[in-house]
């Protein structure tokens, strides 16, 4: 197949072969925890959009295994009172960006994952049949870790290489594509501040893909 000048298909951007993520969908940088809930994008559609939520389970606790267990239809509802009352959603995203930065993948980024529900971005509903939803294990009130916002910022500079239409202006959050009824991330994620370290993180600026501390 002939390409074009501008085409960045086989480049490598923060580890990830950017080729082989559009064909499969799978970040080599993230945990593999494969989730059942997700079914095929429509034909036809585009991913287009970034969707950044956040989620801790129990609400406020972090670590342990119960994102994972939720994700992945496993949560035991016994272990804790709030368990009991999502237990039986059927929901993903994904993947997952945990305090420590580290990334669990759940599902392909090629396929639908049940992250956004009922949505909709700039009068387009159903967001789930376009977007790649991420979380951030956290809550809408107490600040992320800049361990998180590296990794983030890295997955989304990669996920803007394979999927060039998720452009600056198509990033939201959960809240805002399901006002009322979704509140994350919530105040404590810094819009402005994951907005500008994708300026510095752009695909062809070599100082993002160097340590930081080099002759630069
Ligand atoms: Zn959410």
């Amino acid at each position: 197949m002939p390409h074009s000048a501008s085409d960045h298909s086989s480049a490598t951007v923060h580890g990830e072969n950017i080729k082989a993520l559009r064909e499969t969908g799978r970040l080599l940088a993230a945990r593999w925890c494969p989730s059942p809930n997700y079914g095929p994008r429509p034909e036809g559609s585009t991913i287009n959009l970034l969707v950044v939520h956040s989620i801790s389970l129990p609400p406020g606790q972090f670590g342990g295994p119960y994102i994972e267990q939720f994700f992945t239809n496993d949560l035991n509802p016994s272990e804790h009172p709030y368990f009991s009352t999502i237990a039986d959603m059927r929901v993903s995203a994904h993947a997952l960006i945990r305090r420590n930065g580290s990334v669990v993948q759940f599902v392909s980024l090629l396929e639908r994952a049940w992250h956004a529900g009922r949505s909709s971005f700039q009068g387009v509903d159903e967001c789930n049949d376009f977007s790649i939803g991420i979380e951030l294990e956290g809550a809408d009130d107490i600040p992320y870790t800049p361990e998180q916002y590296r990794s983030l910022a890295e997955l989304t500079t990669v996920i803007r290489s394979a999927w060039p239409a998720v452009t600056s202006e198509r990033m939201t959050g959960h809240c805002d594509i399901a006002p009322g009824r979704k509140t994350d991330p919530g105040p404590a994620f810094d819009w402005p501040g994951f907005r500008a370290s994708l300026q510095e993180a752009q695909p062809g600026n070599h100082s993002a893909e160097r340590p930081r501390k080099g002759a630069e």
